[in-house]
């Protein structure tokens, strides 16, 4: 039976408060379960784009104006109703995006914690009194909101990663316009539904859908935004920083391809579960998804055969019908081949197959895409594996002898957004987290975002930060107002 909640957004997009009916072309929506086509969404016309950029603009200075306080409550309520409605918004996300229902449900409750984050930090926003060079003077330093914020962002984590920079912006006296993911846009619409419920003025929020290249181009290229806050591949962050055609503020959270050091002194049970949940939670395709492992010589053997161990006992099944599994289906074809291009191509090389390699059997795979968390020993630089993001749920191990050795090969790629680490010993504790090039650093832990620590990669992995005190700052300008008052001097 088709979801209701799909239905009524069917071919919509949310311009100026309002959810109507999309002028353009119709495209496909399809459940990576089943392979059933769930609904379309329209690809905004040029038109629609600059309808949706005209009201964004018209509601800036209004809602700009607003006391943190007024907007803190925009937000606090909108918290309110997602959290209301998490199973029905869960369904959604499942439905469109393939993770078990569970899972789904918690990242919607986070995507209401951070509207709650957020509502509390609009009020904190100070500015400062710095010293003069001169008595008489007075400099004051002032934050303002920047203005209309164009988002952008991937499928992986559908609510979250709209809900990071909605939250920011609206807390900053922003405006914005998402367009979502092709693969994902239900989430998104589902969660300007309930903007439109908690009576955020019109205007303040739009989501416009279709492809990246031409409506996501188009918000890159419109003068009337004044900031894109993006989310997805290396490749794409890199060719709207470059094609942009305007001075624009960018933030670029992109691709990673991160390793985890698990250290002599490491707890190795820990070790393991640590692996196997961020190697293969949401079938790997997480930015900070761990892609390679280093394991001290002496635990190698016995970390490969548990790692490989706890992979297969990870629970598969469509994410619908078992809300509990630990994985559900890969979001589309695309991912699915990548991971068997790197599979085939460690293999090729020499890698050992240690858990998975294959697609689940049965009739309830038959038409998803799923695939068996997969786990290969002994791997080198020279794959694909240990030197590209996968993005999907295989793991490439290798062993190091010495220290130096392992934060030289964790360092060597081109990516810096998160890492991880288990050791007991502080010394192999210091020498990693100083060493490891990463904007994040995960130690006897996997989970290195908290809302309240700054979230960003380092070199191709990105420029500016969400989540944290930082991460709303990215949704301001500075103004230095330099004032000769003459008293003293
Ligand atoms: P993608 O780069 O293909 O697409 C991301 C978004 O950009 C989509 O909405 C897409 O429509 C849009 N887009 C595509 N071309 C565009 C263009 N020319 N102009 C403007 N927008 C355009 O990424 P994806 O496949 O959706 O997501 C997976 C990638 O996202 C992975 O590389 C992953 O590491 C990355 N990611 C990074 C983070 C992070 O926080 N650093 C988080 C999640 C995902």
């Amino acid at each position: 039976m088709p979801d209701q909640t799909i239905r009524a957004l069917d071919g919509k997009l949310f311009i100026d408060g309002a959810l109507r009916e999309g002028a353009g072309a119709r495209l496909p929506v399809v459940n990576p379960a089943t392979g059933e086509v769930l609904g379309t969404i329209a690809a905004a016309t040029p038109a629609e784009v600059e309808t949706a950029v005209a009201a964004a603009r018209r509601a800036f200075r209004p809602w700009a104006a607003l006391t943190p306080r007024r907007r803190a409550e925009a937000l606090h309520r909108l918290g309110e109703l997602i959290a209301a409605d998490a199973d029905a918004m869960a369904r959604v996300m499942t439905l469109e995006q393939g993770k078990p229902l569970n899972e789904a449900r918690g990242e919607i409750l986070k995507l209401a914690e951070a509207c709650h984050f957020y509502a509390e930090e609009a009020t904190r926003v100070f500015g400062e009194i710095v010293p003069n060079d001169q008595p008489g003077f007075q400099s004051l330093v002032v934050r303002e909101p920047i203005g209309v914020v164009g988002a952008i962002t991937p499928w992986n984590y559908p609510a979250e990663l709209v809900g990071w920079k909605l939250c920011a912006s609206l807390a900053a006296g922003c405006t914005i316009i998402i367009k979502p993911a092709e693969l994902t846009p239900f989430t998104a619409l589902v969660i300007a539904a309930k903007v439109a419920e908690a009576g955020i003025p019109a205007g303040v929020v739009n989501v416009l859908t279709g492809k990246g290249s031409q409506v996501g181009q188009a918000l890159v290229d419109h003068p009337g935004v004044d900031k894109i806050a993006f989310t997805g591949s290396s490749a794409v962050g890199l060719h709207i920083q470059q094609s942009c055609p305007v001075v624009k503020r960018l933030s670029l959270e992109l691709g990673g391809n991160c390793p985890l050091i698990v250290a002599e002194s490491a707890d190795l049970a820990a070790a393991v579960k640590g692996a196997t949940r961020r190697s293969f939670r949401n079938m790997g395709q997480i930015c900070i998804a761990i892609n390679r492992i280093y394991v001290a010589r002496p635990l190698y053997e016995d970390f490969l055969a548990a790692l490989g161990a706890s992979a297969d006992r990870l629970t598969i099944a469509n994410g619908i019908e078992r809300p509990d599994a630990d994985v559900g289906a890969m979001a589309s074809a695309e991912p699915l081949e990548k991971t068997k291009a790197h599979l085939a191509d460690a293999l090729a090389k020499g890698a050992r197959l240690v858990a998975g390699g294959k697609a689940p059997e049965g009739e309830e795979f038959a038409r998803g895409f799923f695939f068996r968390p997969t786990v290969l020993g002994d791997c080198t630089h020279e794959m694909l594996v240990m030197s590209e993001e996968t993005f999907g749920p295989l793991v490439g191990v290798a062993p190091y002898g010495t220290l130096d050795e392992a934060i030289e090969r964790a360092n060597d790629t081109p990516y810096g957004l998160a890492s991880y680490v288990y050791a007991r010993d502080l010394v192999e504790i210091q020498r990693l987290s100083a060493g490891l090039d990463y904007g994040n650093v995960a130690i006897n832990n996997v989970d290195a975002g908290i809302m309240n620590a700054p979230y960003g990669g380092r070199k191709q992995s990105g420029i500016g930060y969400e989540h944290g005190r930082e991460g709303l700052l990215e949704y301001f300008n500075f103004k230095h107002v330099r004032l000769h008052h003459g008293v003293g001097g």
